[in-house]
């Protein structure tokens, strides 16, 4: 077997791995997904969420929540043991002042005080998240520069909630609408 090639391979895949990873890229899928609600600070996901509420983003094909990647990007590595709560009691929230990193008790104990419990029906999007989405023209941007990076289609699609159809379709430069 011919070793160059083999290492190509390799670096090429560090490559996009590193793209995929940098903190920038990362903080631009984040900012892509997410919307500013004025009434109350919070920044909050539009992307997919969980029935928990919760909203989710696919980095290297690992689901990792929205709130615990806003929280590390922008304060650092989630302290052992500990969870990331919200202050402003919103699970779509990715406001980095308003999260916290605090234990399962603390969190719970701060539902109760709030009166969470029991937990409320988590909310549902019918427009962006669904699966014919129409992406917005900075979804497009970020979707461009990702495939430039060499970050795949597919998990683009994921990201986006759009078909990996469309996404290829951006990459041709056809059409963002299915
Ligand atoms: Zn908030």
């Amino acid at each position: 077997m011919d070793g160059t090639v083999e290492g190509d391979g390799v670096s090429r895949t560090l490559k996009r791995r590193e793209a995929e990873n940098s903190r920038d890229f990362l903080l631009a899928r984040l900012a892509a997904r997410s919307q500013l609600n004025r009434e109350n600070g919070c920044i909050e996901w539009r992307g997919h969420c969980r029935p928990s509420g919760y909203g989710y983003l696919s980095v290297n094909n690992v689901a990792i929540g929205v709130h615990r990647l806003a929280f590390q990007l922008h304060k650092g590595p989630i302290p052992a043991g500990l969870c990331v709560c919200h202050h402003c009691d919103n699970r779509r929230c990715l406001n980095p002042e308003h999260l916290f990193a605090g234990t399962k008790s603390e969190n719970s104990l701060d539902a109760v005080r709030k009166g969470r419990f029991p937990p409320h029906p988590p909310p549902r999007f019918s427009g962006q998240s669904h699966p014919q989405a129409k992406l917005s023209n900075d979804d497009v941007r970020v979707i461009l520069t990702a495939l430039k990076n060499g970050v795949q289609g597919t998990t683009l699609a994921r990201d986006f909630g759009v078909t990996p159809t469309q996404i290829s379709r951006i990459k041709r430069g056809v059409s963002r609408v299915a």
